[in-house]
């Protein structure tokens, strides 16, 4: 079964007019492995979508199947369980400025109560996955963009999830380290095995790293398939 499906996935707010339908019927399959990316305009519903893939908001309607479970179905400790299964990375990268660089990494195992030692070695080795070998007491303040997001990026790794998210991740870089970051996303999907969700409204991104793509508009996927597919000149 695939890792994750949504099916006729809906999410209304209340808004001062009335409903608004942030997703308003999306259908989705997302396989083991995949670099999946949704592309959208501004509003078009992607962030909405991607908080209801972590758990962060529930369905108003539709259902949600991650690892074939039903999302709305868990209760709260399942719920926080299944969360730690799924790292996530930001457009502002989130960091915790204060805070050196090993112990923003260290800071999910902290939450998660992993013992001081194993933490330690744990974040030092994410750490030299993404090309940050040696910085471990440095602070984010003194890092570029590009270097900033690869901290994202080890901490989203520290709980060994299943899924990465990825939302906007790239949208504050300039074009030379959006690609750098978008090749290290590609090395951990193939060496670490690791599903990618991309939400991002730069179809470069998706054009780079992506194997299937779904367009989102007002909502709704308006066109979904493989990257070659939805990119062909006409
Ligand atoms: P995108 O990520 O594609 O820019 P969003 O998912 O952020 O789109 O937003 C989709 C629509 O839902 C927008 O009209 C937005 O204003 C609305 N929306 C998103 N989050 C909320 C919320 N918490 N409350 C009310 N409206 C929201
Ligand atoms: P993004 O760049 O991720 O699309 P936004 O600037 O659209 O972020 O939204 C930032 C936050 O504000 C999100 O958490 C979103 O849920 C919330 N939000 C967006 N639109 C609205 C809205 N119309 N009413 C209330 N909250 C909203």
């Amino acid at each position: 079964m695939a890792l994750i499906e949504l099916r006729d996935v809906k999410k209304a707010y209340d808004g001062k007019n009335g409903s608004i339908h942030a997703v308003d019927g999306v259908s989705l399959t997302i396989e083991r492995g995949d670099v999946f990316g949704v592309v959208g305009y501004s509003g078009a519903g992607k962030s909405t979508l991607i908080r209801m893939l972590n758990g962060l908001e529930l369905p108003t309607g539709g259902e949600v199947i991650v690892n074939e479970h039903s999302i709305t179905s868990l209760k709260p400790k399942e719920l926080r369980e299944f969360r730690k299964k799924i790292g996530m990375i930001f457009q502002h990268f989130n960091l915790l400025w204060s805070r050196t660089l090993q112990e923003n990494v260290e800071l999910p195992l902290e939450l998660a109560g992993v013992p001081k030692k194993e933490r330690a070695q744990k974040a030092t080795e994410l750490l030299n996955l993404v090309g940050l070998q040696g910085r471990e007491k440095a602070y984010p303040s003194q890092l570029s963009g590009g270097q900033k997001q690869r901290v994202g990026i080890a901490r989203a790794l520290a709980n060994d999830p299943e899924i990465l998210l990825c939302d906007e991740a790239t949208s504050a870089l300039d074009p030379q380290t959006t690609e750098e970051v978008l090749d290290l996303l590609q090395k951990i999907n193939q060496e670490l095995h690791l599903t990618i969700v991309l939400i991002t409204h730069e179809m470069n991104a998706v054009r780079q790293i992506c194997n299937k793509v779904a367009v989102m508009e007002q909502g709704q996927v308006v066109e979904e398939g493989s990257v070659v597919s939805i990119f062909r000149q006409p």
